[in-house]
């Protein structure tokens, strides 16, 4: 039998890791600069935690889990999203004492059951934040300014966010009402889980990617015609913040998020593709009841979370030049078995000074060794013969000037130093 990698998951090799680690630093980067603290949670959790904290209604609780018994019989769930164990991490940990506001990010992958296609996989990554404690609408601002600003630095082009407020769930029980009212004349022409949600949370209806279904909720109520002082008076700060930080968002009404728990501010992030690709790359919002619901104190929430495989994609369409550090600063090449000897301790010297070095394993005489040191694009060479090695000096190869001069053995590391920034 040939195995193959399960449906929808992918393995990255080792070039196009180094795209991963060059985003995951700017993530990194971006969240020290903004204060927040990586958290790492368990693949798995208790299925209940994503019930409960995702959201029954939702397309990724309906039909997207991975769930399984583990022996001990007790339900597990990969986890298909990073905000509930987050929470689930925030309020075991007691957190919530303090200091406040906690910021989090994490960057890992997520499993979700669905059908495969481009920038859709069973597998994937995110890089999310998630700030506990504040209500101040500058923190929603800066939770898209942070975002926005990891996409900017990836080079990504053309990004723009699109903004709504969910308000509370008083006023959304209120707009449900109308939506029902709505969207009920057209029950048999929806999609058959918009049917199904009707009743249970019509907003939902509202996101269905059905085209039929999309082109009935174009003509729905909108939830800005439902808004009290204070949920207006929330949706017009954030939206201030943005302008002063001159961030490009337009409003949209039918923007509801997939999950059950946000309040008021509700954002996505929308790259600018041609392609098939589905160009939301990413999206977040306001959860002021989640710490609740999850068995902690009343505690405001704000996050978002990134889908980093769709992200590289957006940056292979629009040919963005990705810098990946892959440099040799030094080949050694060497001539006889004593210089070859002498060369694993030289390795080892240059390795400690912190040059990126390599040498042959495989018996190549000079030529292939030199072979080599080129297509690994070494910026030196260092050529060990016997009769150098017996005088102590080395040969010293600029392969790009192709300059070359001989240098006292000890003194390869100072002039390396001198040539290269280790
Ligand atoms: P979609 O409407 O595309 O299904 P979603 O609303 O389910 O997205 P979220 O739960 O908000 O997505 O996840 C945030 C981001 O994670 C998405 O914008 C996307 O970039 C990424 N993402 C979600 N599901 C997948 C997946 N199956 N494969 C790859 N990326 C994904
Ligand atoms: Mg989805």
């Amino acid at each position: 039998m040939s195995y193959r990698v399960p449906r929808g998951t992918f393995d990255i090799l080792p070039e196009e890791v180094k795209i991963w680690h060059w985003v995951e630093k700017q993530a990194q980067e971006i969240c020290r600069r903004y204060q927040y603290q990586e958290i790492r949670t368990p693949m798995f959790e208790h299925t209940e935690l994503f019930v409960r904290g995702v959201g029954d209604t939702t397309d990724i609780v309906e039909k997207e889990m991975y769930t399984f018994n583990d022996r001990g019989n007790r339900s597990l769930t990969l986890r298909p999203e990073g905000t509930a164990g987050v929470v689930r991490a925030f309020v075991e940990h007691k957190m919530y004492a303090g200091p406040l506001p906690t910021k989090l990010y994490y960057f890992g992958p997520m499993f979700r059951y669905e059908r495969p296609q481009a920038g859709r996989y069973r597998q994937f990554h995110q890089f999310g934040i998630e700030t506990f404690g504040s209500q101040d609408p500058a923190i929603d601002a800066e939770v898209i300014a942070l975002g926005m600003q990891f996409l900017e630095s990836l080079g990504l082009k053309g990004v723009k966010v699109e903004i709504n407020t969910v308000a509370t769930p008083e006023i959304r029980a209120r707009y449900f009402d109308k939506l029902i009212e709505y969207f009920t004349p057209f029950k048999e022409e929806l999609a058959k889980d918009a049917q199904n949600r009707l009743y249970r949370n019509p907003m939902r209806i509202l996101d269905s990617k059905d085209p039929r279904t999309k082109e009935i909720a174009a003509g729905a109520p909108s939830i800005l015609d439902f808004l009290d002082e204070e949920c207006a008076g929330y949706f017009e700060k954030v939206k201030e913040y943005l302008d002063l930080l001159e961030i490009p968002y337009v409003v949209n009404d039918r923007l509801v998020r997939g999950l059950d728990y946000y309040t008021h501010t509700a954002f996505e992030f929308v790259a600018d593709l041609s392609g098939a690709q589905a160009s939301t790359v990413g999206g977040g919002g306001r959860y002021n009841g989640l710490v609740q619901e999850i068995g902690g104190p009343e505690m405001p929430g704000v996050g978002f979370g990134l889908g980093i495989d769709r992200i590289i994609l957006a940056l292979k369409e629009q040919k963005v030049d990705i810098p990946v550090q892959d440099q040799l600063d030094c080949y050694v090449v060497t001539i006889g078995d004593k210089a070859k000897l002498y060369s694993v301790k030289l390795l080892k010297t240059l390795r400690e000074a912190g040059f990126v070095c390599e040498r042959d394993y495989l018996d190549r005489k000079v030529k292939g060794q030199m072979k080599a040191a080129d297509r690994e694009k070494a910026r030196f060479v260092a050529i060990l013969g016997e009769e150098e090695l017996e005088q102590g000096n080395i040969n010293m190869k600029c392969l790009e000037t192709g300059e070359q001069e001989q240098i006292s053995l000890d003194a390869i590391v100072d002039y390396l130093s001198n040539k290269i920034q280790p």
